[in-house]
């Protein structure tokens, strides 16, 4: 069960009338990419979340080794798993992939990246709306805390995108559902297991991602009303593990606007989620340090706020191709009869082509976008105002 770390009631004062030069709203994977990328650039960065940074896991946080390496967060990783299985009704196959995956502890995670945040602040809020527009051009955000201002706003608040108008609803969004459980494991095991089964789930998959001392077993669908519950119960007693500690969530399959009303968006609320795949830190961190990258040049006047709006709708509008090729595949395989999808399958099969199908889909958000951990001083620091207080 989760442990709330969240302040409630009277310890929550009033943030009305704060003001920030840059507001990152969501301290998740997104979020925290995007601060990272203005670590001590001077600007008084302001970070929210309802919840403490760690706190609540968003995932099965299966996410490329070469990336957790490339943002200094190999001591986040749980296990390594250098290979793919994939289950058909037909048979299984396996690949040894150019790349591995690693499982890695979400908390651990985030407090890693928010030691590379320099002096960014944190507070817990929950982030409601868009407020007005003041004629010095700063955008007022409305929190459950009061309102917050600052001349440059990120949504990394996930699929809702909430500083948008209307925000996503289910099930009328292009949204995806998933859920999983994570019984106890003993460490077992070198592969992400994949299962396309319409017996499982009609169109959709389910996964197993071991991860040292537990498992991540769930069941994902690309169809918004359909219940994953039941699979994900099913899935579970099939591997002989018990159905508990559940998660679960929404994700997007659609490749949004990065920007709407002078608000910058990374992460699923711009839908920088993969289709088909349904991964979305790795992407999370791509676009967030893009957007961080954007924000820097305001801050360090080489560039005025709409000449970074559009400069990062630019970056986000030149990966339409590969999400269009995602989503076509998405739509495309779960209509496929099963006996070619498990001949298509094994077919990939040669190492060579494995290689460039997989070298393909990483180089999508490479792991070289990624630029040097930041100086070990300021890291330091950071760590060390986390563990006096995260929140002040
Ligand atoms: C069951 C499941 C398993 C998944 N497994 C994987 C996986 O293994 N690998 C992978 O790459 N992807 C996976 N995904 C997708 C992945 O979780 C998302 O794409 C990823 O979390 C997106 O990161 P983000 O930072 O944009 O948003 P999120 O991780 O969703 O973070 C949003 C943050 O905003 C905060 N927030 C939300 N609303 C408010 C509010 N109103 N006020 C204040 N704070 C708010 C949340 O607390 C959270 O911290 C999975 C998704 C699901 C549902």
């Amino acid at each position: 069960m989760t442990v709330r770390a969240t302040s409630r009631g009277a310890q929550r004062t009033s943030l009305e009338g704060t003001r920030a030069e840059v507001l990152i709203c969501g301290a998740s994977f997104a979020g925290l990419a995007v601060a990272r990328e203005l670590a001590d650039s001077g600007a008084r960065v302001l970070v929210l979340d309802r919840y403490e940074i760690g706190e609540r896991q968003t995932s099965a946080c299966a996410c490329p080794t070469p990336w957790l390496k490339a943002l200094g967060l190999s001591d986040s990783i749980k296990q390594e798993l250098p290979y793919m299985s994939f289950t058909t009704p037909g048979g299984s196959v396996r690949y040894r992939l150019p790349w591995s995956w690693s499982a890695f502890d979400y908390r651990q995670l985030c407090l890693l990246l928010w030691d590379q945040c320099g002096q960014a602040r944190f507070e817990t809020a929950k982030v409601e709306s868009v407020g007005q527009r003041q004629a010095d051009g700063t955008i007022d955000v409305i929190t459950d805390r009061g309102t917050i201002s600052a001349p440059l706003v990120v949504d990394a608040l996930g699929w809702r995108r909430v500083l948008s108008s209307p925000h996503y609803q289910p099930p009328q969004a292009p949204l995806s559902r998933g859920l999983e459980v994570h019984p106890d494991h003993d460490g077992s095991g070198d592969a992400l297991d994949i299962w396309v089964e319409r017996g499982i789930v009609r169109r959709g998959y389910g996964w197993r991602v071991p991860a040292g001392d537990e498992a991540r077993i769930g069941v994902g669908s690309y169809d918004p009303a359909e219940h994953v519950k039941e699979p994900t119960v099913e899935l579970a007693e099939r591997l002989d593990r018990d159905a508990v500690r559940y998660q679960g969530n929404w994700f997007p399959h659609r490749l949004r606007k990065g920007t709407e009303d002078e608000i910058f968006f990374a992460g699923d609320s711009a839908g920088h989620c993969f289709p088909l795949s349904g991964e979305g830190i790795r992407t999370a961190f791509y676009f967030g340090i893009a957007c961080g990258r954007e924000l820097r040049a305001v801050v360090e006047g080489r560039n005025d706020r709409a000449a970074a709006l559009l400069s990062y709708e630019r970056f986000n509008a030149a990966h339409k191709r590969p999400f269009a090729i995602a989503l076509a595949l998405q739509r495309l395989i779960p209509v496929l009869p099963p006996w070619l999808l498990t001949a298509m399958l094994s077919l990939i099969g040669s190492q060579r082509i494995i290689d460039r199908v997989f070298g393909w889909y990483l180089n999508q958000a490479a792991p070289q976008f990624v630029d040097p951990i930041p100086a070990p001083a300021a890291a330091t620091a950071r760590a060390a105002r986390t563990l006096s207080g995260a929140s002040r």
